[in-house]
């Protein structure tokens, strides 16, 4: 249990008045929680502070090699007024691994959950509303050790602010046009596609810049071995529906995996689909369209939670999937996890946790 100091802000900031104008990310709640780690001392002196930019030595080791990661999840409002999160204890889980492998020291699991609720509860009335929104929330770690040599900081700021995010799907759910990127690649084995951390990122955006020149609203990453197997969708993970079966790539090393992923996978299992984790190549995904056997095709994630797409291209092929529709599969997943988050539908899977 941490003992969490709470500085209330002298004076709050304005709500936003047009919930159907929040958009995603662009405006903070009034605090944040906080939490240093010094090394020999370990994690200490956890607070919630007016949210406020954070002064840093210039030397901090974040800034120079980016030892740097953070999660992302929701709190949602339900019809009855509480606020409820999805599976915050994965979110902590990962944190954790994430940790691991940029050599960050570990945040107990119960401790994250009881920073992210916390905060919630200081921020409450910033749970938006209407329809689709949320509260997205951020929590992040940085080394703040000024010092500018390779190697695990002595120091550490572990961070959350939260933001209130307009409904993902405000025009209506429309398929995505998706480009298979066939130059760049995100992650290999050993590296870090597997946890989320800022450098991930940074690399891959010269894609994504290179897909909206060309029209396409994401990237598609193959593998970055052979570049021939599917792996995932900027910040979504990918299924494929190919003849009654749905495939997704496994979890091992270069995919991050997605609790939204983890749930689709639980659902579909529970509703008698055959989930098969395994990896898929391009060619044979472009070769089940021209046969008529690639039925649906959908990302996932916290952000959208279930994004159909609607088109493939790879190379000089072109896969157009379900008429440019969304497909029954993806929009039951979607209406179910959905109902779920927002406590719409019974929680049989024990998923919810209030604040
Ligand atoms: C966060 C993320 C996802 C989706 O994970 P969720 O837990 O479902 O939000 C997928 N891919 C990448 C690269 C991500 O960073």
């Amino acid at each position: 249990m941490l003992d969490i100091k709470i500085e209330k802000v002298a004076a709050p900031k304005q709500h936003p008045t047009d919930e159907s104008k929040l958009g995603f990310g662009k405006i903070f709640t009034d605090h944040m929680f906080v939490m240093d780690y010094t090394e020999g001392q370990g994690w200490h002196d956890a607070r919630i502070v007016p949210y406020a930019p954070l002064v840093l030595d210039p030397a901090a080791l974040v800034f120079h090699y980016a030892q740097e990661c953070f999660e992302g999840m929701k709190a949602y409002r339900r019809a009855d007024g509480g606020v409820q999160l999805f599976r915050p204890e994965k979110n902590a889980q990962r944190m954790q691994s994430t940790h691991q492998r940029l050599c960050i020291p570990e945040i107990p699991v119960e401790d994250f959950v009881q920073a992210v609720k916390a905060l919630v509860k200081v921020d409450e009335a910033w749970v938006p509303h209407a329809d689709g929104t949320s509260l997205y929330i951020r929590p992040f770690t940085i080394a703040t050790e000024a010092v500018l040599g390779v190697k695990a900081s002595a120091e550490y700021k572990f961070i959350i602010i939260a933001s209130p995010s307009g409904a993902y799907y405000a025009e209506g759910i429309n398929p995505v046009r998706i480009y298979v990127e066939d130059q760049y690649v995100r992650a290999t084995p050993g590296g870090t596609g597997y946890i989320k951390c800022g450098g991930n990122y940074a690399a891959s955006i010269i894609a994504s810049e290179k897909a909206h020149q060309l029209g396409f609203s994401q990237v598609l990453w193959l593998d970055g071995v052979e570049r021939k197997y599917v792996e995932e969708v900027g910040s979504m993970n990918i299924f494929f529906k190919i003849d009654g079966q749905i495939y997704t790539a496994p979890t091992v090393g270069t995919v991050l995996p997605g609790i939204t992923r983890m749930s689709c996978i639980e659902l579909l299992k529970s509703w008698g689909y055959q989930v098969n984790e395994t990896r898929l190549a391009i060619t044979d995904i472009m070769d089940a369209a021209e046969a008529g056997k690639l039925e649906e095709v959908f990302g996932t994630g916290t952000a959208a939670v279930i994004s159909p797409v609607g088109e493939l291209v790879y190379e000089d092929r072109k896969a157009e999937i379900n008429g440019g529709v969304i497909g029954p599969v993806t929009q039951k997943l979607y209406d179910t996890l959905t109902g779920i988050q927002w406590g719409k539908l019974p929680d049989e899977h024990g998923w919810i946790q209030t604040v």
